[in-house]
């Protein structure tokens, strides 16, 4: 168990924080409750981990959290500062373009990383500020009841199935994923994630620098889009490009199979996009040189009424799984934790804390998990798709400046990274 305490938050001695899950939002949690003087202790379901997945962005309301637990180095280390973000039409024309992170004028930069990287970077902090037991290993929760102090907590070991036991603390915090199974204790009916009929297609390729060298792209439509960002540089002075390629499949597709390692053929996909070869980027280039490709279902958590129930609560994907669209699926669960933290602090490992928590993010985050289903900042594509179907020679005639302004700020509301308003607030953790 993490107990050193520092400073003030000495009086904080007695309550402890079990918290499920050692994935981007739990060890999150831990790194903050260590901040402010909170024990915790985090059972992770896999005896090992291993730097699993591939790309994501972390935006500057996250990037602000994790400098503020004292990361920025290692985020310098592990991933690359995202400059451009642009959207271009299926014909690779420039619909849209913005800057980034510092260049925005945000000031905390965006990064584009390797997730597994970041995990791991979230892991060893935790460790070598913590101590290795801080994190048990191999150890999945199964189940909680509440009692007269707290929460007893059910452990076991999935790989043998043999029970590990109960542990008793003030609080749980369920940070088990898009399929946690405290979740599916609390609504039981709820079944497997949504999918709303997208596949993705996934995989990191040596190429080329393209426009910024830092940038991220988009382009296409709603329902054949390609992804791609550096999360790298290379030793012969290219990028790492991490890449999505999105297709809408047939309702009856089998996309049940939501496993991170799926390996993904090249037929299933690439004929959609075999004649993107475009000025700044060579699509089916790109493609065809991965090293592996990975298939996954664009899938996604309906939003819930509620998050907290007595001594216990949901953080993270296991609160509101959202499609990586806008990049805020790790972004926002860095916010839960860095709230959650505050809360407690405020009110102690209460109940409390935990409805103050849910009250400053479920309707938040809900609006943002269906934001998301309508393609986001994304939209954008689509708008201009439907306008113009066979390209365009002038973007302004299709859809003007100020729209695309709009659209591109309203998102940035709804996810809490309005350049102003994010510079403007104080630390949501004061340390
Ligand atoms: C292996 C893996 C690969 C991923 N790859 C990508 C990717 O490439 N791109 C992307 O956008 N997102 C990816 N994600 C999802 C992404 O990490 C999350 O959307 C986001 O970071 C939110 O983090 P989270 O901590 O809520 O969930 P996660 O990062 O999913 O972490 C949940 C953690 O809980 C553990 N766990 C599950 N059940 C239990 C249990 N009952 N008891 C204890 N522990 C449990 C899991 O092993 C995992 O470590 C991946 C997730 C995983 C687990």
């Amino acid at each position: 168990m993490c107990n050193r305490f520092e400073g003030w938050q000495r009086i904080a001695r007695d309550m402890t924080v079990l918290i499920a899950g050692a994935g981007i939002a739990g060890l999150s949690l831990g790194l903050s409750l260590h901040q402010i003087g909170v024990p915790f202790r985090i059972f992770e379901a896999v005896r090992e981990i291993k730097p699993l997945g591939v790309g994501i962005n972390l935006q500057p309301h996250a990037t602000r959290e994790l400098i503020e637990m004292g990361l920025e180095g290692g985020l310098d280390k592990v991933g690359l500062r995202t400059e451009e973000v642009a959207y271009f039409s299926r014909h690779g024309k420039l619909i849209w373009s913005e800057p980034r992170g510092l260049g925005a004028g945000y000031q905390w930069p965006q990064f584009s990383i390797h997730r597994g990287g970041l995990q791991m970077l979230l892991l060893e902090t935790l460790i070598a500020r913590c101590g290795a037991d801080v994190v048990q290993m191999g150890q999945a929760v199964t189940g909680w009841d509440k009692t007269a102090e707290g929460v007893s907590v059910h452990l076991e070991d999935r790989k043998t199935g043999h029970a590990h036991g109960t542990v008793e603390g003030d609080l749980l915090v369920a940070a088990d994923g898009i399929n946690s199974t405290l979740r599916a204790g609390l609504y039981p009916d709820e079944g497997p994630a949504h999918w709303g009929g997208t596949m993705m297609w996934r995989g990191v390729t040596k190429g080329p620098k393209f426009l910024t060298g830092r940038s991220m792209a988009m382009a296409g439509v709603k329902n054949c889009k390609f992804v791609i960002y550096p999360i790298g540089d290379t030793e012969e002075g290219g990028s790492l490009l991490n890449w999505i390629a999105d297709l809408t499949m047939p309702e009856d597709y089998d996309w049940r199979k939501q496993d991170w390692n799926r390996p993904g053929q090249l037929e299933d996909f690439l004929p959609a996009f075999e004649d993107w070869a475009f000025d700044w980027l060579d699509v089916p280039q790109i493609i065809r040189a991965a090293e592996a490709i990975y298939e996954f279902p664009m899938v996604d958590r309906n939003p819930l009424p509620q998050w907290s129930f007595g001594p216990m609560t949901l953080l993270g994907d296991a609160a509101h799984a959202m499609y990586p669209i806008g990049s805020n699926g790790a972004s926002q669960g860095i916010l839960d934790a860095r709230i959650l933290a505050r809360e407690i602090r405020a009110y102690r490992a209460t109940p409390e804390a935990l409805l103050a928590y849910e009250d400053a993010r479920r309707k938040t985050v809900n609006a943002l998990v269906l934001r998301n289903r309508g393609d986001g900042p994304d939209k954008v594509l689509d708008i201009v798709e439907q306008r113009a179907p066979d390209g365009f020679e002038d973007i302004e005639a299709v859809m003007p400046l100020a729209e695309r302004e709009d659209l591109a700020a309203g998102y940035k509301k709804v996810a809490g990274m309005d350049i102003a308003a994010l510079n403007a607030r104080g630390p949501i953790l004061e340390t």
